[in-house]
């Protein structure tokens, strides 16, 4: 089956800001092929626009192009291929970035987002399925991490595409893809923050917002804030940070010490994909604390650390990509959250757009005036 699709198109990244004068993103009208065995197509009711995809515009992150951006979206499943038994056609779904296999050794140890298939899928912009979904008269056009969101339609595996309660508000449902798993399964599944601890979040956009939501709910006694914005503190606040950290008038590092007893927090995570915040980060965790980093860098990146501390002062380091998580298993958990009032998104989003203003909501992404934007594909 092949049908036609509105979607947003990087040709080139690096172009200079502002954005809504050269224009990375346009909006063309593509061919959509299949669903191929293993595969489904969804049509796409809402995505949010995450820093992963400005990544790929700033050319931080170089994934093959052209390519079809976004990767955080839900929708309704409108078309099965063969050999699929979840999702069924009608089901909504939310959709994994982390494609997976269902049978190397990650998948098979319960670790899908450290998939060795999907991590060469998403790198060469295809499916784990196989090979590219998108012409653009007659040219492939990429998948950006096996979903690409920012298209009135797409083809997915079927792995990629979990069911999920139809009760659910669709529009809400986009950031189960992306914000909600990767801040979320980094607390529970990553660092695994216990009871009373305290609680260090550098970086307060969509996803630091959402670790600072994620330990309340896990227990932290004390859940510290630090951001470069005003407004962003204000919104950590409101979801449950105990203390704020303007990092623009003060050291961050010293502050957080002051705010622990001069200790440092149990748990710091970073959610900036800046180095230097990943530093400050560490020197900002306690003995025999957990440092986790989440933001996004260049292949190229480098953090430089004081080794002694790492043994002398019994420091562990973690990374979590997706929050560690196994779809099928944490996004309905955490949607449950949401149905119960646990999980608040209001403080997250920051209004809706159109396909066709995606590179007007870079700008104010990468301006920081954004936390999340959601763009309705109708
Ligand atoms: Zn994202
Ligand atoms: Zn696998």
């Amino acid at each position: 089956m092949t049908l036609v699709t509105r979607s947003a198109v990087v040709e080139k990244s690096g172009l200079l800001r502002p954005y809504s004068s050269s224009r990375p993103i346009s909006v063309r009208e593509l061919e959509l092929i299949g669903p191929f065995k293993n595969e489904v197509l969804v049509r796409v009711e809402a995505a949010g626009l995450c820093h992963s995809d400005l990544a790929v515009i700033e050319g931080v992150r170089r994934p093959p192009l052209p390519i079809v951006l976004g990767h955080e979206c839900a929708g309704m499943v409108v078309e099965v291929g063969e050999g699929v038994a979840s999702p069924k056609k009608g089901d909504k779904v939310v959709l994994s970035f982390a494609q997976s296999c269902g049978e190397c050794l990650y998948c098979l140890s319960g670790r899908p987002t450290l998939c060795d298939a999907g991590r060469a899928a998403n790198n060469e912009g295809r499916l784990v399925t196989g090979g590219t979904r998108f012409r653009l008269e007659g040219r492939e056009i990429h998948h950006h991490l096996g979903v690409s969101a920012f298209s009135e339609y797409i083809v997915v595996p079927s792995s990629s595409a979990i069911p999920v309660s139809p009760d659910l508000p669709i529009e809400r449902l986009a950031l189960f893809g992306c914000a909600i798993p990767t801040a979320f399964g980094a607390v529970m599944n990553a660092a695994r923050v216990r009871l009373g601890s305290t609680v260090a979040i550098f970086g307060c956009g969509g996803l630091g917002l959402n670790l600072v939501q994620a330990a309340r709910i896990a227990g932290a006694s004390q859940i510290i804030a630090v951001d470069i914005r005003e407004d962003k503190l204000r919104r950590a606040e409101k979801l449950g940070a105990t203390d704020a950290v303007d990092a623009s008038r003060c050291d961050p590092v010293a502050e957080v010490r002051r705010l622990t007893g001069g200790r440092g927090a149990d748990y710091c995570f970073e959610a900036t994909g800046n180095t230097r915040v990943m530093l400050q980060a560490f020197l900002a965790t306690k003995k025999g604390g957990t440092t986790i980093i989440l933001g996004v860098t260049s292949p190229e990146d480098k953090v430089e650390l004081p080794s002694w501390m790492i043994m002398g002062e019994e420091r562990c380091i973690i990374g979590s990509y997706m929050g560690s998580i196994v779809p099928r298993r944490d996004i309905p958990l955490l949607l449950n959250l949401y149905s119960q009032g646990k999980i608040r998104l209001d403080e997250v989003l920051t209004g809706e757009i159109k396909l066709e203003e995606l590179n007007e909501g870079l700008d104010r992404l990468a301006d920081g005036i954004a936390v999340r934007q959601i763009v309705r594909m109708r």
